[in-house]
């Protein structure tokens, strides 16, 4: 995909996070891989008046903040930096600050196996990190470890991550990972949610391996 291509892409899909009411005002951030580069939402832009020349090119190999564009890089370019490098298999980070996904955030609790669906990101359940603030390293460092090898996971106190081989894969992690949120904090107000078994769930990521929103071939 060409740069003027993907910086197209990262506005639709942060209007369409706020339009599936999975984000709201200016929450939220998209970050897409371009070689040693990302293309990132620029800082505290309202997503109608975000057009594609404002979002910021950042170097995925300086260890300081190096970008071009006329507006500062998301708040957030530290995570989104380190999980491109740290995970080859991520092309695109999505953070939303979602109803239930937060509800349970600030629970401080993981999302476990309630729903099969869990193994959409590759692991039996969505880890929650403790609170750092917003845009620092340490929340950063926080959100590395808790993705681990997984696609999603819950930052304390703050909102969510989803990551994908592309874009489309990594918004449709971000409605799934609301869904879930959503369904164990009902079933929880209901009584005691039933935890599926880890090689059930284990069984489950191997057969998603040919389901939803898969990466390009090639
Ligand atoms: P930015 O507007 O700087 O991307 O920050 C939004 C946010 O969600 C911070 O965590
Ligand atoms: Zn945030």
């Amino acid at each position: 995909m060409s740069r003027s291509a993907i910086r197209d892409s990262i506005v639709r899909a942060a209007r369409e996070i706020n339009a599936l009411g999975i984000n709201q005002g200016t929450a939220g951030n998209i970050s897409v891989r371009d070689r040693d580069a990302m293309l990132i939402t620029p800082s505290g832009i309202p997503y109608a008046t975000m057009t594609s020349e404002m979002i910021a090119l950042v170097s995925l190999v300086e260890s300081d903040l190096a970008f071009e564009g006329p507006l500062e890089p998301s708040t957030e370019w530290r995570f989104h930096r380190d999980i491109l490098r740290a995970r080859k298999d991520v092309n695109a980070v999505v953070h939303t600050h979602p109803l239930y996904a937060t509800t349970l955030s600030v629970l401080q609790r993981d999302i476990p196996a309630a729903h099969y669906m869990i193994a959409a990101f590759g692991d039996n359940r969505i880890r929650c990190t403790d609170y750092a603030p917003y845009g620092t390293a340490e929340l950063s460092q926080l959100a590395v470890a808790g993705l681990g090898r997984a696609h999603g996971v819950l930052l304390g106190n703050h909102g969510a991550i989803v990551t994908g081989s592309n874009l489309d894969q990594a918004l449709w992690r971000a409605v799934e990972l609301e869904a879930l949120a959503k369904i164990y904090y009902l079933a929880s107000l209901a009584g005691t949610p039933v935890v599926l078994p880890d090689d059930e769930i284990a069984r489950t990521i191997e057969r998603f391996k040919n389901y939803g929103v898969k990466p390009p071939r090639g």
